[in-house]
C-alpha cells in the first residue's frame, strides 16, 4: 500500500473503552493509517508478569485474574454481542490460568512469554470490535504469523529478513485490500511457533519492525504525552515538548532512559529512513515530535534522561599493568552471557563497567551468577548498586567548548561516581547516587535547557 502509516498505541492509550475510542478516531482521521499495533491495556502486563513469576498461591492467582478480567469487562460492557466477546476473553484467561499454575511449579521465560502475550491478544481483539461497531472494516491479525524472532524468551531478537518475507506473504496483501488491520505489539514467535516477547516496552519496536517490513511511509507512536520532551515530564514539570529530533538524538534518549520510546525503535526506522511521529492519542490536536534523519536546529543541549537502578561492576587485577588482552577477556565473558556493556571507564589496574540488565519481560535481572564466577577466576570483582545513570543529549558535544563546565558546574554539590564522554558527540553520561538522581536531573534541566529553545 502506498503512503502507509502505522499507528502504535501504548497501554494508557488503550486503557479502557473511551481511550480505545479515541484511538479509533486517530486512526480513521488519517486515510493512510491502515496498520494498528496495540499494547496490552494499562496495568495488564504488570499483572500478568506477577502471575508468571509463579509466586502466587491459588487465591492470589484468582485475585489477579479477576482484576485482569475486570479491565476487559469494562470494554466489553460497551460493545454489542457482549456474550460472544466475553467468551473470547474468558477463553484467553483460561489459558492464562493454566499457564500460571505451570509457572507456580516451574517458572521459565518460555511460560512467561506465552502467559504475558495474552495482554496484547486481548486488547487487540477488543479494539478490533470497537472499530467494527463504529462501522469500519477492520480485521484482527495474529502478529506471530510474521514477527519471527529467535528463542531468547523474555527479550527475543527479531529476525528482520524473515519478518520481511513473512509480512510480504501474509500482511502486505491484507493491507492492500484496504482494510484496517489490527495487530499486537511486543509479541512474536520463534521458528517452532513458540510465543516470544521483545522485552518490556517492546511494542514501539514491533511497530517499527512492521513499518520496515510493510514499507510504511510513517510510523506513528501514540502515547500519553504530546511528543518527546526535553526530559521526562513526570519527573520535571518544566520539561518542554521538542518539535523535531534526529534519529541519533532520539536513539540516545531512548537508550539512556527516555521511556517514551523503546531503545530499539529507531533501528528499523534508520535502516529505511522512515520518519517516526510521537503524539498523544488523548490530545492529538496538541501536536507532537517528528523524528527524522536530520533537523534544521541542532542545539548542543537537547535533552536530559535518567535510567534508574544501575549496577556498576568494578574489575581489578594487578596483572592489568602493562598487560594486553585484559579488556578482550572481560568483554568476551559478557558476550558469552549475551549482555551488552553500557558505560566503561578504565584505570591502571581496574575497569568499571555498567550493564543494562533490565527490561526482560520477567522483570528479573539478566546478570547470572555464573558470569561473576567466571570473572572472579582472573580478577577481583566488586559491585555497587543504588546508582542512576544521567545522560545529557545534544549535538557536536565533544567538539564544543564549555560543555563539561556547564554540565558539572550545575551539579557541583553532588558526588559523581563515573563519567563517560567522547565516544559519541551526542551524549555525556554519568552515574550518581539514586537518592540524588531526580534533583540532579532537575538542576541540569534548569541550567541547560530552560533558557534554550527546544
Ligand atoms: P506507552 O504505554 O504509550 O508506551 P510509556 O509509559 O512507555 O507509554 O512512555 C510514555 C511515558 O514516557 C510518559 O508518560 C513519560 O512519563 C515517559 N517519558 C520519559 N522520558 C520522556 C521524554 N523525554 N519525553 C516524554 N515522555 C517521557
Ligand atoms: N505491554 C508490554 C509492556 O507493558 C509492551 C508495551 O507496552 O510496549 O511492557
Ligand atoms: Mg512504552
Amino acid at each position: 500500500m502506498q503512503n502507509l502509516d502505522i499507528a502504535k498505541f501504548g497501554g494508557t492509550s488503550v486503557a479502557n473503552y473511551d481511550a480505545m475510542s479515541k484511538c479509533v478516531e486517530v486512526v480513521t482521521s488519517n486515510k493512510n493509517t491502515k496498520l494498528v499495533v496495540v499494547s496490552a491495556c494499562a496495568g495488564v502486563t504488570n499483572l500478568l508478569v506477577e502471575l508468571a513469576s509463579g509466586a502466587c498461591d491459588s487465591a492470589g492467582r484468582e485475585e489477579i485474574i479477576a482484576k485482569v478480567f475486570a479491565i476487559h469487562k469494562e470494554i466489553i460492557s460497551k460493545l454489542d454481542n457482549q456474550e460472544e466477546h466475553e467468551a473470547v476473553i474468558k477463553n484467553y484467561l483460561k489459558v492464562v490460568h493454566d499457564l500460571a499454575i505451570q509457572a507456580s511449579m516451574t517458572r521459565t521465560d518460555m511460560i512467561t512469554d506465552r502467559l504475558v502475550s495474552h495482554g496484547e491478544l486481548m486488547s487487540s481483539y477488543l479494539i478490533t470490535q470497537i472499530f467494527k461497531q463504529k462501522g469500519f472494516d477492520a480485521e484482527w491479525f495474529d502478529v506471530r504469523r510474521v514477527m519471527r524472532t529467535d528463542s531468547s524468551y523474555g527479550k527475543a531478537v527479531a529476525l528482520v529478513e524473515v519478518i520481511s518475507s513473512l509480512s510480504e506473504e501474509h500482511l502486505v496483501p491484507l493491507l492492500d485490500s484496504g482494510k484496517i488491520v489490527v495487530t499486537q505489539g511486543f509479541i512474536g514467535a520463534d521458528s517452532s511457533g513458540q510465543t516470544t516477547t521483545l522485552g518490556r516496552g517492546g511494542s514501539d519496536y514491533s511497530a517499527a519492525l512492521l513499518g520496515e517490513s510493510c514499507h510504511a511511509q510513517t510510523i506513528s507512536i501514540w502515547t500519553d504525552v504530546p511528543g518527546v520532551y526535553t526530559t521526562d515530564p513526570r519527573l520535571v514539570p518544566e520539561a518542554m515538548p521538542i518539535s523535531e529530533l534526529t534519529y541519533l538524538e532520539a536513539a540516545e534518549m531512548a537508550t539512556f532512559g527516555a521511556k517514551i520510546l523503546h531503545p530499539s525503535t529507531l533501528v528499523p526506522a534508520v535502516r529505511c529512513g522512515i520518519p517516526v511521529y510521537v503524539g498523544s492519542s488523548k490530545a492529538p490536536e496538541q501536536g507532537g515530535t517528528w523524528v527524522r534523519p536530520t533537523t534544521d536546529y541542532s542545539p548542543a543541549f537537547r535533552a536530559v534522561a535518567l535510567r534508574k537502578s544501575q549496577t556498576l561492576i568494578v574489575l581489578s587485577s594487578p596483572k592489568m599493568v602493562g598487560a594486553t588482552g585484559f579488556l578482550a577477556q572481560v568483554f568476551s565473558i559478557f558476550a558469552k552471557y549475551n549482555l551488552s556493556v553500557d558505560l566503561v571507564s578504565t584505570s591502571e589496574v581496574s575497569i568499571a563497567i555498567t550493564i543494562d540488565a533490565g527490561s526482560q519481560t520477567s522483570g528479573l535481572s539478566s546478570i547470572p551468577e555464573a558470569l561473576y564466577h567466571e570473572l572472579r577466576e582472573f580478577c577481583h570483582v566488586r559491585t555497587e548498586s543504588g546508582l542512576s545513570l544521567v545522560a545529557v543529549i545534544g549535538n557536536n558535544m565533544a567538539r564544543t567548548s564549555h560543555i563539561t563546565a556547564e554540565v558539572f558546574s550545575a551539579i557541583d554539590n553532588y558526588a559523581v561516581r563515573m563519567i563517560c564522554y567522547g565516544a559519541s558527540s551526542h551524549n555525556l553520561c554519568f552515574l550518581v547516587g539514586e537518592e540524588d538522581a531526580v534533583d540532579v536531573l532537575k538542576l541540569l534541566h534548569k541550567s541547560l535547557l530552560e533558557s534554550e529553545k527546544a
